[in-house]
């Protein structure tokens, strides 16, 4: 009586262009505007664009590499988060914490210019910019969502633990995230979010 023998998995090789088109991946999965109803703080904005684009508005997509659902192994993929603001707050994506929540994500910039907004349970919140070449390594328990805050694509390449899964609720169980990405003018500012109610672990 042995151990079994581990499954061996064939490495793969991706090609991963700044626009973030990858091939090499298996699959790609598309976010539409009619998707985030509830996201943006001003839901009027939302609706008038949601009136003017239509529900299939692409906001964002992903494509994603994975061979193996198992703790050992790493999901490989790239982000795409088209620009925009809805209201005064820049284009975002949903946001989760890892449903296995003390499951690490790197997130390596490969083109547009982005903010990463972390919070977590606990109380902390953090915004780490992001341009070309720049990356933030993201440690379990944070809740972390991009944001879009210039005015092309913001592309990141990102890597977790296979088994890590997401948890959407968290964030719109809380009424949002802590703060709130919106412009300023010229640039782009962190504000508190009014409609936050604290996530289900601190009530
Ligand atoms: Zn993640």
């Amino acid at each position: 009586m042995g151990d079994p023998q581990p499954t061996i998995d064939q490495p793969v090789r991706l090609e991963i262009e700044p626009n973030g088109e990858m091939t090499g991946g298996s699959r790609r999965y598309d976010k539409l505007l009619g998707d985030l109803e509830g996201l943006y703080r001003d839901d009027d904005a939302y609706r008038a664009l949601l009136a003017e684009r239509g529900a299939d508005a692409l906001m964002y997509y992903v494509y994603d590499q994975r061979y193996q659902e198992g703790p050992g192994a790493l999901i490989v993929g790239t982000s795409t988060l088209l620009p925009g603001t809805v209201g005064d707050e820049y284009a975002m994506t949903r946001g989760h914490l890892h449903a296995i929540s003390d499951r690490a994500e790197l997130y390596y910039c490969l083109s547009g210019h982005g903010v990463m907004l972390l919070d977590t349970i606990d109380g902390r919140s953090e915004a780490v910019e992001l341009t070309p070449g720049a990356a933030v390594n993201v440690p379990g328990e944070w809740i972390h969502r991009s944001v879009n805050v210039g005015d092309e694509p913001f592309v990141t390449l990102f890597s977790y633990a296979a088994d890590a899964g997401q948890d959407y609720g968290i964030i719109a169980e809380a009424g949002g995230m802590r703060t709130r990405i919106v412009t300023d003018g010229d640039g782009w500012k962190q504000i508190p979010n009014p409609t936050h109610v604290g996530y289900a672990r601190e009530r």
